[in-house]
């Protein structure tokens, strides 16, 4: 793992993981986390590591197929992580119709969103963005 400043370049599937769950601890809750970047750059790896670093035990799928997953997490901060991925929605506002805004500025909420792209105008503006990068091989570049 080779780290400048605000970007790290990650060599394998197990480092991105490992930065996701130290991301975690950084966390206070009421977050909205815009995971940019190709598929494959690593967006949902970081993810399964920030819901480790949160606490959450059952496996992280990707919810690409569904749109959106949550996971009830075991610490006493925050109580749920809502992952999000957009790539499928043809429509700004079906991110709306699943809910959206109702779990969004919630303290005890903690929001990843893949593919933020799709909310267009909807792109909450709170928001932390974090680019990913297919560098090659096993080489993702993360820059938080
Ligand atoms: P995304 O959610 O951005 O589409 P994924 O995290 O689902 O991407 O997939 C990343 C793929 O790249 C996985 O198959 C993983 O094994 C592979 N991979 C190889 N090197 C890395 C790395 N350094 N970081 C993350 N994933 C990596
Ligand atoms: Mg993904």
């Amino acid at each position: 793992m080779m780290i400048k400043s605000n970007i790290t370049i990650t060599e394998n599937e197990s480092e991105t993981k490992q930065l996701g769950e130290a991301y975690a601890g950084k966390l206070k809750g009421g977050e909205i986390l815009c995971l940019y970047g190709q598929l494959g750059s690593g967006k949902t790896t970081f993810t399964k590591g920030l819901a480790k670093g949160l606490g959450i035990e059952s496996r992280l799928l990707s919810p690409t197929f569904i749109i959106v997953r949550h996971h009830h997490i075991q610490n006493k901060l925050f109580q749920t992580l809502y992952h999000l991925d957009l790539y499928r929605i043809n429509n700004p506002k079906e991110a709306l119709w699943i809910g959206l805004n109702d779990w969004l500025n919630k303290k005890e909420n903690i929001i990843v969103i893949e593919w933020p792209e799709k909310l267009g105008e909807f792109l909450p503006k709170n928001r932390i963005d974090i680019y990913f990068k297919d560098l090659g091989d096993d080489k993702r570049e993360i820059k938080l």
